[in-house]
């Protein structure tokens, strides 16, 4: 093949991009040039199956030209105009997105999903004022969640790593143990005894009800290496959260939008969240747009007559009308090519083909997963559980980028625990290119010594 230059960019790229992440990249810096379907091609014209697509949230696929006609429709019609009066495009969207979500939520629309965190931290906080609950101003989150970059964000995140060059961070987050399935002995038989939910309940306790706003989770932890919780642990942590005056929040930056076989995550669980945000995956990342979305009778509590009575947080480019046009094209293709039913049932053969292949592989430890988000867990000894050294897992992780496939890790890095394979390729793979991506990873398994 010939040379277009590659060496040129990345030489540019290394002088003016200053990457986030950028060590944690086994397998160094791509210039992505073009992508379609579930495809990507570098600057040197290879090309490679993106099994990642799924943590920025590309579920719709690369490429769609709908989406793009959408955003431009829009663009020539109105480019912008604030949300503080309105626009026919998010009220649209505002509607479908509550259309999906059951019909009781009321939208706050931002840009990205530190920002719908943060938004829901400030309504919770401020609400249980509204009610004349006092300053219920705790949020408790997990360790090993990550829920953004902003200090409010960071500070809810329960990774030591991302934060202890930053603190101090917004004060007033306590952070409990997650639900860790493969460690934890699972008590199905009482939901409020699980181990995740047991340590939420200890912790509204001791830090006293009546200083508790919130709980934030996802309802399955996705960077901090795809924990999947227990069939009943979401709904009896809304339980302990209602025992306690607390709301719930629900953070389906990834989880949503099909990403693990539903509309959103917490609909596997049987749960009605108080608030649910949103990010990436409305656009299908094609354009920023996040939102909050709130229970109405949470939202009526506003509805006071004096100053402070509304919410006072203003957001300038949150819900731009070409995003939300976008949004909702990207939602129309969700539907109409099924793709939460093709998530779920997709995710299911990967899990049986993956279980059935690793299963008795002496480094796999864990395979598990909802839809397309799916996680292998990687152990020095089956019967310690001791996470295998991070080299070795990057080891797959370069093996199967030699072979044109792009897979990702998650985990806890201070612990040692960045042990987790992850597989989410776009929703919309074809299914001889699933096949390509459990190969190659089985393969890339099977190369590490
Ligand atoms: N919550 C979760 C669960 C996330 O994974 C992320 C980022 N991937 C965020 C929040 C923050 O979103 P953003 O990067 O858009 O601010």
């Amino acid at each position: 093949m010939v040379k277009t230059g590659q060496d040129k960019w990345l030489k540019q790229d290394e002088q003016f991009i200053w990457h986030s992440m950028k060590p944690y990249s086994p397998t160094g810096t791509m210039v992505v040039t073009e992508s379609k379907g579930s495809w990507v091609t570098d600057h040197d014209g290879k090309k490679y199956l993106d099994g990642m697509a799924g943590l920025w949230c590309v579920n719709v696929g690369y490429g769609r030209q709908e989406l793009a006609e959408a955003a431009y429709e829009q663009l020539k019609k109105m480019a912008y105009f604030p949300l503080t009066q309105s626009h026919q495009p998010a009220i649209q969207l505002a509607e479908k997105l509550n259309e999906l979500l059951g019909d009781e939520y009321v939208i706050f629309f931002s840009n990205s999903g530190s920002e719908a965190n943060e938004t829901a931290f400030k309504i919770a906080r401020q609400y249980h004022q509204q009610k004349g609950e006092g300053e219920r101003y705790k949020i408790v989150s997990r360790y090993r969640a990550y829920h953004g970059n902003s200090m409010g964000a960071l500070a809810a995140t329960g990774q030591a790593q991302r934060k202890y060059k930053y603190e101090p961070l917004a004060p007033g987050f306590v952070h409990v143990a997650p639900p860790d399935s493969y460690r934890d002995e699972a008590d199905s038989k009482a939901p409020l005894e699980l181990p995740g939910v047991k340590a939420i309940d200890q912790a509204m306790t001791w830090e006293l009800s009546e200083t508790i706003a919130a709980l934030i989770m996802e309802p399955i932890i996705t960077g901090g290496g795809i924990l999947v919780p227990q069939e009943e642990y979401m709904k009896a942590a809304k339980e302990v959260c209602e025992k306690h005056g607390a709301l719930m929040i629900v953070d389906e930056v990834i989880c949503g939008f099909g990403r693990t076989g539903k509309p959103f995550g917490f609909m596997n669980y049987d749960v009605k969240p108080d608030i649910i945000t949103m990010a990436k995956g409305i656009t299908s990342a094609y354009l920023p747009l996040s939102a909050t979305a709130v229970k109405r009778e949470i939202y009526d509590a506003f509805k006071g007559t004096e100053e402070y009575d509304y919410f006072r947080h203003i957001n300038t480019f949150g819900g731009n009308p070409a995003a939300c046009a976008l949004a909702l094209k990207n939602l129309e293709i969700m539907e109409n090519e099924d793709l939460f039913t093709r998530s779920a049932e997709l995710g299911e053969t990967v899990l049986n083909t993956l279980k059935n292949q690793l299963q008795q592989h002496k480094l796999v430890g864990d395979i598990r997963g909802k839809g397309l988000l799916i996680g292998i867990e990687m152990v020095k000894d089956k019967q310690s559980k001791e996470p295998l050294e991070v080299d070795k897992v990057n080891k797959v992780i370069s093996y199967c980028k030699q072979n044109g496939v792009i897979i990702g890790k998650n985990g806890a890095t201070v612990a040692g625990y960045n042990n987790v394979l992850t597989l989410s390729p776009p929703l919309t793979i074809e299914v001889e290119d699933l096949e390509l991506l459990i190969n190659t990873v089985i393969e890339g398994i099977n190369n590490v010594k």
